[in-house]
């Protein structure tokens, strides 16, 4: 089945992130059309449950129709009730907070290490002795009084997060850790398939992830009673399908066969993307190493991260400019890049600003710039966008 031509696009664009449609895409998504099963229920979501049952550290898992999805029933799978507090990370896209919000529960935000840019489990620790009181087996935020039931940790950018060390310091105080493995499908922690080494994992097949399903998720379960109880929460918690019995205020979250299909074709091509990206890491750090004061976000020794995006801390003084400077002047010029999100703890949806202390998620936010990394990036492009880099220092 060969692909329709594309729109074409401005010869010297160079988008930041782009899905790249390249193998069994148009045959499976045709094959839903010609057997009219384009709905919420056929093969193709057995299917994608299935593969990542095979190559995920996971034993089920549960399509559902996007990441955000997959948080809220992970953290109802976790326990989190109304009034309850969440961990989740300062420096993070705010779908994981929001999250945390559909269930009534409040997000509480530490601050990320500035190495690999994730969560970082000394302020964990910190922020559990000193803003949090034990007794009577639970763990209650001072200042809110809301019991604390779970942590969140993002693989942001797509690197794994330290979870053995996240793990440690939630399980000296009894908590679970849900996976926000969202941006981070591909990549590995000590050698495992990040997802659901923490017991309950979330990931996503939105448009800009490494792989799409045009909108999409699963979540991940170590157990089938979750799985089984996921199933329910996304089909409108359905006791008796029949008399249209329920028990439970449910959702309608479950992803369509249509976009299972497309996803399947997508995870198929996984190791490759993986791969693609890689290579455009490797570019950057390549290409960028003589250049002072941009540096791209280095990989840890525990990781072997999918390189969803690739990143590079712009030091104003080394470099000569801020990296706000740096992304008008590659806008000027075509190139698609982006800083990092704001600081959730910043963010007005979630009550604004905390100044009392520097947080290392503002100094990221003002340092970091996120550089085109697609799968379909050629080194032509790419080299132009270094060279673009290098010849704005000012040394
Ligand atoms: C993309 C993303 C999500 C949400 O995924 P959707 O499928 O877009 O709902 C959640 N968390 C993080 C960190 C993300 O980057």
């Amino acid at each position: 089945m060969s692909c329709e031509p594309r729109a074409p696009r401005a010869a010297a664009a160079v988008p930041l992130s782009e899905p790249v449609i390249g193998g069994n895409e148009w045959a499976y998504v045709k094959e839903c059309l010609d057997t009219g099963w384009v709905s919420s229920a056929g093969a193709f979501v057995t299917r994608l449950e299935q593969w990542a049952v095979e190559h995920l550290a996971c034993t089920a898992a549960v399509a559902v129709t996007s990441g955000t999805a997959a948080l809220h029933v992970a953290l109802l799978l976790a326990g989190v009730r109304p009034g309850d507090a969440v961990v989740v990370p300062s420096l993070t896209f705010i779908a994981p907070a929001n999250a945390v919000s559909y269930v009534g529960a409040r997000p509480l935000f530490v601050d990320a290490e500035a190495d690999h840019l994730q969560l970082d489990p000394a302020a964990l620790r910190v922020f559990f002795a000193r803003d949090c009181r034990r007794g009577g087996g639970s763990v209650r935020h001072r200042d809110t009084g809301r019991p604390v039931s779970a942590v969140i940790a993002v693989h942001v950018l797509g690197h794994p997060s330290d979870l053995d060390a996240v793990r440690a310091v939630a399980d000296d105080v009894g908590l679970p850790v849900i996976e926000d493995a969202t941006e981070s499908l591909g990549s590995l922690y000590r050698g495992r398939p990040v997802g659901a080494l923490a017991g309950l994992g979330c990931l996503s097949f939105n448009g800009n992830k490494i792989a799409t399903a045009g909108g999409g998720g699963l979540v991940l379960c170590q157990d089938e009673a979750a799985a089984a109880r996921a199933r329910y929460l996304t089909t409108q918690a359905k006791d008796d399908p029949l008399e249209y019995v329920h028990r439970e205020v449910g959702f309608n979250y479950r992803l369509t066969n249509l976009q299972a299909a497309l996803g399947l074709a997508q995870v198929e091509q996984l190791e490759t993307f993986v791969a693609a990206r890689r290579a455009v890491h490797a570019r950057y750090e390549q290409g960028l190493a003589a250049v002072a004061g941009v540096e791209p976000i280095a990989e840890a020794p525990w990781a072997f991260a999918n390189q969803w995006l690739s990143a590079v801390r712009v030091d104003p003084v080394a470099f000569g400019h801020d990296s706000r400077w740096l992304l008008a002047r590659l806008r000027q010029a075509g190139v698609e890049t982006r800083p990092l999100w704001q600081p959730l703890h910043r963010s007005p949806a979630f009550g604004g600003a905390s100044t009392e202390r520097d947080w290392v998620a503002d100094e990221l936010n003002r340092q970091v710039l996120c550089l085109p990394s697609s799968a379909s990036l050629s080194v032509a492009d790419q080299t132009r966008v270094i060279a673009l880099i290098a010849g704005s220092a000012s040394a």
